[in-house]
């Protein structure tokens, strides 16, 4: 009967939801083991000057070493954020970061923006802007080699608050991006009030050049007429790229320059004397 059969449906449905927390607990029960036993690791994708190719700064986007296999941030970053566990991870991604900049100002002399992620979560946490000072400081790092992505959608959320925070960061001298651009639903006329350096062209927008461009180009139009730097997300072929450049668009990042790479990889191939004989030529 149809009763019989929504009852069915009710209990499926339970089971579904039951199975769906347990597997959350589950999750955030390893998030904290995982910060515990320093299961994190960041990897970094370098940005790059269009014209030139000379990287011009990297993202740090982290990874979880579980049991001998990497997991996406896509896959626990969603739970992190349900849970609250995102603070700490995201203020051990800070932390480092900051490291990282002292290292390659050390260990090469070498001085580059790192872009780290900060989730909505974390960006409303009143802890934010005091931690990333202080970090700053701690590992005695100029400020304008930190910069933070914030999704337009996290921004967009509390656009009061939002102000106060880009402010403080902002006055502060940290950089600050804004990721995933065009995915979300600013209204223009609060993007003029935010005190932000970059914005980036979501990949998806990026994905459909050079045959669908409308989007891009008012992205870069809009940079321009507000002073913004644009980076654009993604790119993974020469069309793309011959685009992005034919429209001004200078910087970029994607697997066509390369992926993600673990630190000493990323060092590598970047930064080691023999590679940056190799670039300059
Ligand atoms: P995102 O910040 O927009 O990062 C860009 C994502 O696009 C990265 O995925 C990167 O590997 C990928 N990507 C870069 N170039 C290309 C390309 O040419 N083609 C394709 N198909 N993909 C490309 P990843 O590392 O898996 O990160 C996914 C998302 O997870 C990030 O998107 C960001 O939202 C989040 N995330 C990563 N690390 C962190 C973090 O430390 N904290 C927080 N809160 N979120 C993070
Ligand atoms: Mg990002
Ligand atoms: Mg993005
Ligand atoms: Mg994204």
């Amino acid at each position: 009967s149809a009763k019989a059969a929504g009852s069915n449906q009710w209990s499926f449905f339970k089971q579904q939801m039951t199975e769906r927390a347990a597997v959350r607990l589950r999750t955030e029960a390893s998030l904290h083991d995982a910060l515990k036993n320093n299961e994190f690791l960041l990897y970094f994708q370098p940005k790059f000057d269009l014209n030139t190719h000379k990287v011009v700064g990297c993202e740090a986007l982290i990874r979880w070493q579980k049991d001998g296999r990497l997991i996406s941030p896509m896959s626990f970053i969603p739970v992190a954020e349900e849970t609250g566990i995102i603070i700490p991870i995201g203020r051990w991604v800070i932390e480092q970061s900051c490291k990282v900049i002292r290292e390659w100002q050390r260990k090469y002399n070498y001085a580059i923006p790192i872009a780290v992620n900060v989730a909505s979560q974390q960006f409303a946490d009143a802890s934010l802007v005091p931690d990333i000072k202080q970090l700053a400081i701690r590992y005695q790092i100029s400020p304008e080699l930190l910069e933070v992505e914030i999704t337009e959608t996290s921004l967009m959320n509390d656009v009061e608050q939002a102000i106060i925070k880009l402010e403080q960061l902002k006055t502060a001298g940290f950089g600050i991006a804004v990721d995933d651009f065009g995915t979300g639903y600013s209204s223009l006329s609060y993007l003029r009030h935010l005190p932000i350096t970059t914005m980036k062209i979501d990949r998806a927008f990026v994905s459909d050049l050079p045959k669908d461009s409308a989007i891009a180009s008012t992205i870069l139009m809009l940079g321009q007429q507000l002073d913004l730097s644009i980076v654009a997300e993604g790119i993974e072929n020469d069309e793309q790229l011959q685009w992005l450049k034919d429209n001004n668009c200078v910087i970029g990042q994607g697997f066509f320059f390369s992926e993600p790479l673990p630190l000493e990889e990323f060092e590598q191939q970047f930064i080691s004397a023999k590679t940056a004989k190799i670039l300059q030529v």
